[in-house]
């Protein structure tokens, strides 16, 4: 945080965006530009959000693209992590009835498997 400046550094990333597209007072420009002059955080900070909106504006469907691909890996993932537990569980269950009855089977014999 930079208290020299005449603003805080969470004012002028509040401004960033409104500096960034030129929408910004002729005073509100004078703080930011005189602040990130000071401030290296806060320039560093305004540079990447500078990149980052240039590659969005460059490539506009991007964010969503991405976006919807991500939705999409991840519900397949959640589904295909189902599948799994349920086969999990299937097995589980499986062995579980298996074990039950070689129990049952070796603790109470039927007439016939007696020795
Ligand atoms: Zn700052």
């Amino acid at each position: 945080m930079n208290t020299n400046s005449e603003i805080s550094c969470d004012v002028v990333l509040d401004l960033v965006a409104i500096y960034k597209d030129g929408y910004a007072s002729d005073d509100t420009r004078a703080l930011v530009r005189s602040h990130l002059r000071t401030c290296p955080s806060c320039r560093r900070l305004y540079a990447e959000y500078r990149v980052s909106q240039d590659v969005r504006a460059a490539i506009p469907d991007l964010p969503t693209v991405q976006e919807d691909r991500f939705a999409a890996l991840a519900k397949h993932m959640r589904s295909q992590q189902l599948f799994t537990d349920a086969a999990m569980l299937g097995v589980m269950v499986l062995s579980a009835m298996v074990g039950a009855w070689s129990l049952t089977k070796l603790l109470n014999p039927t007439e016939e498997e007696k020795p």
